[in-house]
């Protein structure tokens, strides 16, 4: 990134004659990004195909074993010097990648490719990586289905050691320092994750991914624009190309006219504004008009999310979801790993309340090596019911838990609740965990709050008995939306029928936030619907005093908050209620 360019970063490539193109993908993070193009990685398209000499087979066998050797050595390195805040993921993801390394049905087979076929090594290496892939991408479960993803990032990177780059991003890109750099990429593999976390990048765009993918993980972390599930930008640009990266509608602008452009720098200037201006609310209060204060509450699926709770103004953690130490990895960590990644959290957060989730596996989250073999996921052996039928795994996630407990303020959070039996035999597994921990000498908060999530229709419904029985309620509105509407959340095809605002959905949040209100026992939610900003004065009618959602939607939530009238806007949405019609969020404003 050294040679400086010739282009003036105000002359857009359409001017020299490109045709401008828009693709479309998944915004996952927010914001505008304008610069030009790095392409990380080589692709298995890009390799030379030739045929070996008899006599060059061993050399050439030689060649592949070694770069196969010095990747895993460079996986195995990257895994021991991993920075403090990289994701904990990512150790467990890097000794995928190296077992995958030398798995013979990689190595072996690719060697044979050679001695058999007298194919050159990168040759050999992407054909068995294709037959791999297609293996991959026949299995049924989707999760397995993925791990195709990590075949391919380990196939790219030997790549690079056969093709002697060093380092991706040292490549010879004819770019000046100056430039705004947007990254475009396949996919990104966790090694190459590593390294961007590093370095200065203005937006990032891949042909793969979803929300949570690495590459949404590191974009919502480094704050900057992403748009991942693109199909095709990484064949379709060069380096240095000009790019606009709008993360709010999951656009991305290749060679963008001079016309275009003007736009966006100004849809981003206007965006950076309103990111200043929000921030000035990091510290006020998140009180109504009429003087209602309102928790604000930040969900986190990984530890390090912590800090940017934390820099948006978070007053705690209102939903961490652990499942994400569990994924992505062959065994399940152990004790002494989940207490050190809830104390770090716990003590990140300095005294501010920590909900931390027990164990929502199941649905779409399936644990490594574990196909689903439910009819529906959805509704099997999921969250709570799977805890309860692996009491080893839960008690060492309990004690993990209360461990953590006595270093803060920690609660327990149980998913999928729908009988009260469930509560009963979870609050039984917390103090057999205790026993446990009083036997070691341990310390735990022997007071830690134990609450439920509210996301099973049945809960909402008859909610009285769970809101006596526990500390705290959090309305997961995700799932409540799914199973009251009977649409899978994940499914595209019915994604229009996913509606947050149908009465019957509207009822049952009701219906849980006046039980609450009537023992006295705080109800949240932490679905999506709570960092939606548009839906803020909506949930307000709805008498909800705490909310919990992604970091960078707090501000926006907390300014629509500061200009709403908390009662006045009960009695709208009850007028609404009473007659299970519709309500228009619109017409909550005047
Ligand atoms: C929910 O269902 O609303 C929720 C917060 O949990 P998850 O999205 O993890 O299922
Ligand atoms: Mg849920």
């Amino acid at each position: 990134m050294t040679n400086s360019v010739k282009v003036s970063s105000l002359t857009p490539a359409a001017q020299l004659g490109s045709p401008m193109l828009c693709l479309y993908g998944q915004g996952v993070a927010r914001g505008y990004a304008i610069g030009r193009v790095v392409v990380l990685g080589a692709t298995a398209l890009e390799v030379s195909h030739y045929r070996i000499s008899t006599a060059q087979i061993p050399s050439e066998k030689n060649r592949l074993t070694s770069a196969l050797n010095t990747t895993q050595q460079e996986m195995n390195d990257m895994a021991e010097n991993l920075p403090d805040d990289a994701p904990r993921e990512l150790a467990a993801l890097l000794s995928v990648h190296s077992m995958l390394l030398s798995d013979p049905l990689l190595a072996d087979q690719a060697l044979a490719l050679i001695q058999d076929k007298h194919y050159n090594a990168e040759w050999a290496l992407t054909t068995q990586g294709q037959i791999l892939g297609e293996q991959f991408a026949a299995i049924e479960d989707e999760y397995l289905r993925e791990r195709g993803s990590d075949v391919r990032q380990v196939i790219e990177r030997v790549l690079q050691v056969l093709s002697g780059s060093k380092q991706v991003l040292e490549l010879n890109h004819d770019i000046d320092v100056e430039d705004q750099l947007i990254v475009v990429a396949h996919d990104i593999s966790p090694a190459d994750m590593i390294r961007l976390r590093g370095a200065r990048f203005a937006g990032f765009a891949t042909d793969l991914g979803g929300a949570t993918s690495h590459t949404a993980i590191v974009a919502r972390s480094l704050g900057v624009p992403a748009v991942v599930a693109l199909g095709h930008i990484r064949a379709l640009v060069s380096d240095g190309d000009w790019v606009v990266v709008d993360g709010a509608n999951g656009a991305v602008l290749v060679n963008p006219s001079r016309q275009a452009l003007d736009q966006y720098r100004r849809l981003q200037q206007l965006y950076l504004d309103e990111r200043a201006e929000l921030s000035l609310l990091k510290d006020v209060a998140a009180e109504t008009l009429d003087g209602i204060q309102i928790s604000l509450e930040a969900n986190i699926e990984l530890p390090d999310e912590a800090e940017l709770a934390l820099a948006n103004g978070a007053s705690g953690i209102g939903l961490f979801r652990t499942e994400f130490l569990f994924m992505g990895r062959n065994d399940l960590p152990t004790e002494e790993e989940q207490y050190q990644a809830y104390l770090n959290v716990v003590t990140t957060m300095q005294h501010r309340p920590v909900t931390i989730r027990t164990l929502d596996i199941g649905a779409d989250k399936t644990l490594d090596g574990e196909a689903t073999v439910a009819t529906n996921p959805a509704l099997g052996l999921r969250a709570i019911r799977y805890c309860l039928a692996h009491p080893q795994l839960f008690a060492t996630q309990l004690r993990a838990i209360l461990r953590a407990s006595a270093h803060g303020t920690v609660r327990i959070l149980i998913p999928m609740v729908a009988h009260m039996h469930e509560v009963l035999a979870t609050k039984a597994a917390i103090a057999s965990a205790k026993r446990e921990l009083d036997t070691r000498g341990q310390a735990y908060d022997d007071k830690i709050l134990v609450g439920a999530m509210v996301e099973v229709p049945a809960t909402a419904i008859a909610i009285e008995p769970f809101a006596e029985a526990l500390d705290f309620l959090s309305i997961g509105t995700n799932d409540l939306i799914q199973y009251t509407l009977a649409i899978d959340r994940a499914d595209n095809e019915v994604a229009a029928l996913y509606d947050p605002l149908h009465p019957a959905v509207l009822r049952l949040i009701a219906n849980t936030i006046n039980a609450g209100e009537r023992v006295g026992k705080p109800v949240a939610v932490c679905g999506e619907m709570a960092g939606d900003f548009h839906l803020t004065r909506l949930l307000l009618g709805l008498g909800l005093t705490h909310f919990s959602m992604q970091a960078q939607q707090l501000l926006d939530v907390k300014r629509e908050i500061r200009r709403a009238h908390s009662n006045a806007l009960r009695l709208k949405v009850a007028n609404s209620l009473n007659r299970a019609i519709e309500i228009d969020p619109a017409t909550l404003y005047h």
